[in-house]
């Protein structure tokens, strides 16, 4: 059925979608790349705009009461599937709708969410999956904020947690599963590579040991936080994973001047995100969507410079006689890496452009690595245009313990790079001057 029928029936406004969206070509199923530039948005329903326009609106006019009623059903989840047409702008959107028609197309998922920033993705997730006495558990480390959420905030609701280390075996994934399993499991959360060691989590492995131990509604959902490598390097739901959450702000916005999270899944899951999304009011608005819009007509493109550059950045680093070692995907071996390397193989298709780099030396030599950089900005977050450099154990991690920060390799050596698109031999001409003023 057609939109267009569809709303000759129910009475919707009529949306931005295409009416017939164009998937195949000659039996050809067209690359996500491509549909970027069309998907989910019919010229025509915008006065031929070419662009959809940004509708800054905060409610939307009803065609007949009869209309009103039916969407009302959808939002408050009498009838499954959100709304049939639009409403009001806390529920919905056609910049956003089209943003999460195409969201989706990436990882072939049924259907995505957009959300006002990555955490307020995750905390919607959260809300909308647990009760009281119920468990989270997930691997570690996680995104800091996101390990607050779980252990502080949701702790004083009642929630418990357990994790085990992102690169677990099945053995130690299946110990920690079988002892949480005596309670109620509402979610399984993992985040892949972890941030700042870049282990990675064998999501194979959690979704095997979950279906071993658990049966019928008892089975949690495995949700993933692919920011660092989605969609382009990682596609988790092909791996077992039930959702996949974004903080959009990173790769997938790109250009360093946004903030947003997505959620991806199937229509099941997804439905039940969105009422809590509806009732709490984290969706995104028109604008921000429509950046994303943009950003993603170029995903592709620069994740791709992105980690050809930090290719080859890697490579010039690795042999440097001021180099410790370079924590980078890209380079997982034999010997005490090849568990990881059998996960990269099987769950991976590329190294993506965030690593982290050791320098021979401690917080001095880091600090006169950073501050002699020319091109690289000294800032936090990654996954933009522009090549940024960080700090972690005086920065994003200076708040985590002492021996945690031990555990997890946060040492005062370390400095996190984020890769850009910028010239690749620029960059490397940047670093190299920078180790020499060290
Ligand atoms: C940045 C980030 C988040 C949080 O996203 P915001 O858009 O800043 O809210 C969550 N997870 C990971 C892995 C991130 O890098």
């Amino acid at each position: 059925m057609t939109d267009e029928t569809e709303a000759d029936l129910t009475g919707a406004t009529p949306r931005r979608r295409a009416k017939a969206p164009v998937e195949k070509v000659g039996g050809r199923k067209l690359r996500p790349a491509t549909m970027m530039m069309g998907h989910g948005y019919d010229p025509m329903l915008s006065e031929g705009s070419l662009k959809p326009p940004i509708f800054l609106t905060s409610t939307f006019v009803f065609p007949n009461a009869a209309a009103g009623k039916r969407h009302f059903e959808g939002v408050t989840g009498k009838r499954p599937g959100g709304a049939d047409g639009l409403v009001y702008s806390r529920f919905n959107g056609p910049n956003q709708e089209i943003l999460e028609d195409r969201l989706a197309v990436w990882e072939e998922a049924e259907d995505a969410l957009a959300f006002s920033s990555g955490m307020s993705a995750i905390a919607t997730l959260f809300l909308s999956m647990v009760k009281p006495g119920d468990t989270i558990v997930h691997s570690g480390p996680l995104y800091a904020a996101t390990e607050t959420l779980i252990a502080r905030i949701l702790g004083r609701f009642g929630v418990h947690w357990l994790d085990f280390p992102a690169g677990a075996t099945r053995e130690e994934i299946d110990a920690v599963l079988s002892k949480a399993a005596t309670g109620n499991v509402a979610l399984i959360y993992l985040e892949s590579p972890a941030n700042p060691t870049n282990a990675l989590v064998d999501v194979e492995a959690v979704a095997a040991s979950r279906d071993a131990i658990f049966t019928g509604a008892n089975k949690p959902p495995i949700a993933i936080d692919n920011t660092f490598l989605g969609p382009i390097w990682a596609q988790p739901l092909k791996q077992g994973a039930d959702i996949v959450v974004y903080s959009l702000t990173k790769y997938a916005g790109g250009h360093s001047d946004l903030v947003a999270g997505g959620v991806l899944g199937s229509k099941e899951h997804i439905n039940t995100i969105r009422l809590m999304r509806n009732t709490i009011g984290t969706i995104c608005d028109p604008n921000t969507a429509w950046m994303l819009l943009r950003s993603l007509e170029t995903l592709e493109l620069r994740m791709s410079r992105a980690g050809e550059n930090a290719a080859k950045v890697c490579a010039f680093l690795k042999d440097h006689p001021k180099v410790e070692k370079v924590g980078y995907l890209g380079f997982l071996e034999g010997g005490d890496d090849a568990r990881q390397a059998d996960i990269y193989r099987r769950h991976c298709i590329g190294a993506g452009s965030t690593f982290s780099l050791y320098l021979k030396g401690g917080e001095t030599e880091a600090f006169a690595f950073l501050d002699a950089l020319k091109i690289a900005k000294l800032a936090v977050s990654l996954g933009g245009t522009e090549t940024l450099a960080s700090h972690p154990a005086g920065m994003t991690h200076l708040s985590v313990p002492e021996a945690r920060k031990k555990a997890l390799g946060i040492t005062d050596n370390l400095v996190r790079i984020s890769i850009g698109v910028e010239d690749a031999d620029d960059l490397v001409a940047d670093f190299e001057e920078a180790l020499r003023a060290v």
